[in-house]
């Protein structure tokens, strides 16, 4: 009784057996912008800067507030240089609520210290404080890239960028010898790669003109001073984040994937970007969020729990005497999030049947969190509704996931602070194999039906 099932059951299919060639052809094409927005895109200063860029050539301009507003205007509000928030205005009031995609830009790295350079047994070295969740191990022995900016004393920023380019050095962290590795191979994996321990080697060449101690450390603090016009007080001010110098490639004989540093949350940035350039004249206003700091709780300035989203958006409503209240409370809010693939070569950790599956499309999470659901938003079920309704007219692939079975672990994204404002939230995102790993794995295909979740969330959300 075929007929009886495709009725009665509920049948996830892989996303290659439901799609057209062009379809198909549109995805990988796709992933053309995406990687190069990946390899543009290493921090999220870097981030809002490309974004701009590309948002300025579809004709979005600046926000000043108090500006004049009309339907179709094309605005993007920069938040420090880390954040970016991006808006097409709408033909219905902003009363009627907004659509919103929010994604994140930084992603798990390296921070140099306030006090970072060192020399130890005639090297240089840079400390680090490791920003977001790392497995440490798995930052030694590969190449590494420094970015970043220096504030000087009058005002003036510095912008340091050490291996984008292909003759550029790159700076490593080194890990012992498997020869004389006999005790470290005893420790747990925590034990073994410690926080204190990530130092990042910089140089080995000691300057002949300086006597005494700290040769080598002339020497580099020297390069940085004749390159960047910095001296060893300058770092006191500064954000130096060290990163995995890869660049995106496509990954896999079939090509059907692309392996990079940073897919969480850039392949859900670059998705809301790519869907918001796109979109003409909204009916609801529609805003994509590039936020920062989610990757240690949505803090600070430029996080998520920053009230410079209510400055823009309540800035946007008071020009149309509108209540942010009333905005907010029919807001609709696409978390953009990434979240694990069911990884078969660690089983034990998911639950198969609720698991986000690599090319089975954007993966919904009703609920994030840990054990009992704990500090999840847990979006209600008329939300997950209003979705199937949404993804349906705009020819979504989708699965719903969890991360991971109960009281294993577990996450979460911005979507609780933006419930917290009233606005009825949902996550939605790419699967990642080897999440937060310097190399992580996203399908073409699930990055592409992300893309067009926000852009039926735009255009059907009305
Ligand atoms: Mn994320
Ligand atoms: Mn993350």
């Amino acid at each position: 009784m075929a007929d009886k099932k495709e009725k009665l059951f509920y049948q996830q299919k892989n996303a290659y057996d439901i799609i057209s060639d062009e379809e198909k052809k549109a995805c990988y094409d796709y992933s053309e912008g995406y990687k190069k927005y990946l390899d543009n895109c290493k921090t999220e200063r870097m981030s809002v800067k490309y974004s701009i860029a590309l948002a300025e050539k579809e004709g979005f301009k600046p926000y000043v507030p108090g500006m004049d507003i009309k339907a179709g205007d094309r605005l993007y509000f920069n938040s420090r240089n880390k954040a970016l928030f991006l808006a097409v205005i709408g033909t219905k009031p902003l009363s009627e609520g907004i659509n919103i995609a929010a994604a994140h830009i930084d992603s798990p790295r390296l921070d140099l210290k306030p006090v970072p350079l060192y020399e130890d047994s005639e090297l240089a070295f840079f400390k680090t404080r490791y920003y977001g969740g790392i497995k440490k191990y798995q930052w030694v022995a590969i190449p590494l890239e420094l970015y970043g900016t220096v504030a000087l004393k009058d005002g003036s920023t510095v912008e340091v960028s050490i291996g984008d380019k292909p003759d550029d050095p790159q700076l490593v962290i080194t890990d012992l010898l498997p020869h004389l590795g006999a005790d470290q191979m005893k420790k747990t994996l925590s034990e073994a790669f410690t926080g204190e321990g990530l130092n990042i080697l910089i140089g080995s060449r000691p300057d002949k003109e300086t006597e005494g101690s700290d040769r080598v450390k002339m020497t580099v603090m020297s390069i940085l001073n004749e390159k960047f016009g910095i001296v060893e007080e300058d770092f006191l001010s500064a954000e130096l984040e060290a990163v995995p110098a890869y660049s995106a490639r496509d990954l896999g004989l079939d090509r059907s994937m692309v392996g990079a540093y940073g897919h969480d949350d850039r392949s859900c940035a670059y998705a809301g970007l790519a869907a918001i350039l796109e979109t003409k004249t909204p009916e609801k206003t529609a805003v994509c969020v590039l936020a920062d700091k989610e990757e240690i709780g949505s803090e600070g300035i430029t996080g998520m729990k920053s009230r410079s989203f209510e400055w823009f958006i309540g800035s946007l409503c008071d020009k149309k005497s509108v209540r942010l209240e009333d905005c907010f409370a029919n807001s609709f809010c696409l978390s953009a999030d990434v979240c694990n693939a069911f990884d078969p070569n660690y089983p034990e950790v998911s639950e198969k049947r609720n698991n986000a599956k690599l090319n089975y499309g954007t993966a919904i999470l009703k609920f994030t969190g840990s054990r009992g659901k704990s500090g999840s938003s847990d979006a209600c079920a008329e939300t997950i509704g209003k979705l199937r309704a949404m993804f349906e007219k705009g020819g979504v692939i989708w699965q719903m996931a969890e991360l991971g079975k109960v009281d294993q672990g577990g996450g979460g994204t911005v979507a609780k602070f933006m419930a917290e404002r009233n606005i009825e939230t949902v996550d939605a995102g790419v699967p990642v194999l080897s999440m937060h790993a310097p190399y992580e794995v996203v399908s073409k295909i699930d990055c592409y039906m992300t893309y067009k979740a926000v852009k039926a969330l735009y255009l059907y959300n009305s």
